[in-house]
This record gives structure tokens, C-alpha cells and sequence, in this order.
């Protein structure tokens, strides 16, 4: 038995049902799981680890990435894909991630997580879907476990090369039955879904653009035959995308999607920027979720996705960093602040998305999307996913009458303390589960190798 105490914060966000916002609170905590949350008269003191945090931090829930690429860590920035859009980039990235390797998957998934670990999250999904040389999703998780990340590992795949009429090259493509047989070997290997769990695996069919609808069939009812296995993909990212959509399948994307099964509360879409009336109210009945990634989708000049729309009907949605290729910070505060931005300038309205929105699609929104109900809010009997951020620093100096509004209206930077499942990850703005110099050093040997071959 463990207990931490964590006592003196100055504002405790709890993101429970009534939103609550607390001064001066306290949190209890016992073997990784919230026991009390109340003003710091009202706590227990006894406790085997006290955190004081003296009054002068901000506590909340851990922040939740719900779609990214790891390995795009080593292949940000490259020249030939900064300035075109998705269907450019996509072509100009291939022959590089051909190259990638497990030594690769391992540091970008380690270097990654501990971005994401630092900047606030505390649970990811990533979504890797090309295994050339000897890349596997086994390695990620492995390297990821280490940093103490809660992860959703997104077994993806491309089936459907450039000799079919699909975007990737034939070279980085697998054949639809391997990719099945690996599936349900990774379910079987990692996926744990229990509650608290730390690795939960999702099947996630590259995009309509590279594989073929029996694959996103037989991907859904392969996920469906074992609990908690969700799917992902990604869905109506830019016009070109929509227009591949009609010309292959004649269909919208959201009209494909359903046809091909992958509409329901066990599935989730990266961006939907072109999502159209009929499939956010579609998305909204059968409880589909939308990753919304408004960084990246800006990076390609993708567009604004409806998210305004799309959170009115109903649809739940989570934000994501998207792969570090085509939003080359991984950083969800970002995230956030570009999701309440860019909700405004889509509908010329200064009220369209209040910072407490965005905050809110960055923990329970993100909670919602990957099918969580252990996290993603700070209550009795949820895991003790917590980030403390000191409020006396520059970039939030002026704003202490409202620090929630300040962590998306200003600029967080890194967090002081993370606490995942109970367990403390960073300790004084520092990561306490890797290397960071060496990772760094490994990332920047191992993308020279695949950028300058
Ligand atoms: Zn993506």
C-alpha cells in the first residue's frame, strides 16, 4: 500500500461533472488511485510521500493525445515536405520512412513520449502503419512502457500501393492477410483492458487512400471480437482526400466509413476537416469520435475542421499533435490554444470555443475519444494521472485572477510535476524515466541516417 499526499494547491482543476475548480485542495492518493479530492482543511494528512506544492501551483488532469506518429519524430522539418499539402507530403515522406528501422521506432517512441510527458500528457495514442526492415509495433510499445506513458498502441497498415491506384509506394506496403495475422497477435500479445490499464492496442487501417475497404471490414470485425479493441483511421482530411473518396468509391468519407462498418462508439477518426452535415450528425448518433489535430491540418493547409458543429451535435472529440512531420511540435497546450484559435476564426465568432473548452477536448474529451472512463477528470476512483504547473513564471505573469483560462490564452511550456498512474514521471521539470541527452543524441544520428540517404 501506497499513499501520496499532494497538499497546498493553489488551484485544483478536477474536470468532474460539475467542473469544478478548487482553491487551496489537496489530493489523496492510494496506490494509483485518486482516494480524496477536497479543500486541504478537509484531507487526511498521514501519507507515506507528500508533494507540497506551497500554494503556488495549478493541478489537473493529465492531458490526452488521441493521434499521432512517433516515429515522424525523425523526419521533422525535411525540406521536400515543408510547404505542400497532404497528398505532396505524404509522396515526398515515403522513400524516407522506407528507411525507418526498430532502433528508430525505439528512440522516436521514447524521445516522443517524453515530449509528451513533459509538455502535459499523460496518456497517447500513436498510430504507426509502416514496418519496413525490422520496425515493429512491439518495439514501440516496449520503448514506450519504459517512459511510464499511458499508451494506445495503433496497430495501422497500407495494403494498397501506387500499382493499385493507392498514394504509398509498393515498397512500404504489406499483404492484407499478414497484417490480419499480426493484429490479432498484437491483441493477444498487449492489449489490457482492464481498468487502470497502461496498454491497450487498436487496429487502425492506414487511411481510405492506402487500404482496401475488405481490409477496414475485416479490421473492424477482427477489433470487435475482443473487448476494447478500438479503431482508428484517418477520415476527410483535405479536399484532395474527399475527392479520392468519390472517385474510388463514390462515396463521401463519412458515407464510406459507414459502409464499411467503421461508424460507432468504438471508433475514432483523425481530423474530419471535411466532414459534411450528414456525417457529423451520423458521427454524432452512433457515438463516433474525432480526433481533431488543428496544428497540422493548417501545417498542409488541410483546412478548419467544424469542431464547433461537430461538439453542438454531439460528437465527441479529443485533440491530437498529429505526427511530428506535419506539426513538427509535439505539444498538446498548443493544441488546445490552436483548437479555441482556430474555432474562432472558422466562424468569425470570439465565443466559439472558450479556453475551458479546449481544456476540456484535452482531458475529457481525449478520455471520451479512446474509451476511458478511468481517466481524463481528477475524482474518487480514477487514476492518479496529475500534471502541476508552478503559476510564478513569466509566460503566465499578469494572468494569476484566472490561471485555468491562462494555460490556453498564454504559453504553459513544460510542466514541474507528472504523476501517471500514481507514479511521479517528472519531478521538478525534470523527466525521471530516460535519458534525455542520449535520446536526443540517438534521434538526431538515426534521422541524419534516414533524411540524408
Ligand atoms: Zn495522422
Amino acid at each position: 500500500m501506497s499513499v501520496t499526499l499532494v497538499r497546498n494547491i493553489h488551484t485544483l482543476v478536477t474536470m468532474n461533472a460539475a467542473r469544478e475548480e478548487l482553491k487551496d485542495a489537496s489530493l489523496l492518493i492510494r496506490d494509483g488511485v485518486i482516494e480524496q479530492v477536497g479543500r486541504s482543511t478537509d484531507l487526511q494528512t498521514a501519507a507515506d510521500e507528500v508533494l507540497d506544492l506551497k500554494g503556488r501551483y495549478l493541478v489537473m488532469p493529465g492531458l490526452v493525445n488521441t493521434h499521432h506518429h512517433f516515429y515522424q519524430t525523425l523526419t521533422r522539418a525535411v525540406p521536400a515536405a515543408q510547404n505542400v499539402d497532404l497528398f505532396g507530403w505524404l509522396k515526398a515522406l515515403y522513400p524516407i520512412w522506407a528507411r525507418l528501422t526498430a532502433e528508430g521506432v525505439r528512440a522516436s517512441a521514447q524521445l516522443c513520449a517524453a515530449e509528451l510527458i513533459l509538455s502535459g500528457c499523460t496518456t497517447a495514442s500513436d498510430h504507426l502503419y509502416i514496418f519496413p526492415n525490422d520496425a515493429t509495433l512491439d518495439g514501440e510499445i516496449h520503448a514506450v512502457q519504459e517512459t511510464g506513458l499511458r499508451f494506445h498502441a495503433s496497430r495501422g497498415s497500407m495494403s494498397v500501393g501506387e500499382a493499385q491506384g493507392g498514394l504509398p509506394p509498393d515498397s512500404v506496403v504489406e499483404d492484407e492477410a499478414d497484417i490480419l495475422r499480426d493484429s490479432q497477435r498484437l491483441i493477444e500479445t498487449w492489449h489490457d483492458n482492464r481498468r487502470y490499464s497502461m496498454t491497450r492496442v487498436t487496429l487502425a487501417p492506414c487511411s481510405p487512400f492506402s487500404v482496401s475497404p475488405a481490409l477496414m471490414r475485416e479490421s473492424a470485425a477482427l477489433a470487435r471480437s475482443y473487448p476494447g479493441v478500438r479503431l482508428h483511421t484517418h477520415l476527410a482530411e483535405s479536399e484532395p482526400d474527399v475527392d479520392y473518396s468519390l472517385a474510388t468509391f463514390g462515396l463521401t468519407p463519412g458515407d464510406y466509413a459507414e459502409s464499411v462498418g467503421w461508424l460507432g462508439a468504438d471508433v475514432w477518426h483523425a481530423h474530419g476537416v471535411w466532414l459534411d452535415d450528414r456525417a457529423i450528425e451520423r458521427f454524432a448518433v452512433t457515438g463516433t469520435g474525432v480526433a481533431h489535430c488543428p496544428c497540422s491540418n493548417m501545417r498542409l493547409a488541410s483546412g478548419l475542421a467544424p469542431v464547433r458543429k461537430m461538439r453542438r451535435a454531439g460528437v465527441a472529440v479529443g485533440l491530437g499533435t498529429d505526427g511530428a512531420a506535419s506539426n513538427d511540435a509535439t505539444h498538446l497546450f498548443h493544441e488546445a490554444r490552436q483548437a479555441c484559435l482556430t474555432a474562432r476564426v472558422r466562424e468569425l465568432d470570439a465565443a466559439a470555443m472558450t479556453a475551458r473548452d479546449a481544456l476540456e477536448m484535452a482531458t475529457l474529451g481525449g478520455a471520451r475519444v479512446l474509451g476511458r472512463d478511468d481517466i481524463g477528470c481528477l475524482a474518487p476512483g480514477m487514476a492518479a494521472d496529475f500534471i502541476c504547473i508552478d503559476l510564478d513564471r513569466a509566460s503566465l505573469a499578469g494572468a494569476q485572477h484566472d490561471p485555468v483560462a491562462a494555460l490556453v490564452l498564454c504559453d504553459v511550456g513544460g510542466v514541474d510535476y507528472s504523476y501517471i498512474n500514481g507514479r511521479c514521471v517528472v519531478e521538478e521539470g525534470r523527466l525521471t524515466t530516460a535519458e534525455l541527452p542520449r535520446l536526443i543524441e540517438t534521434v538526431n544520428r538515426l534521422s541524419a541516417a534516414m533524411v540524408r540517404a
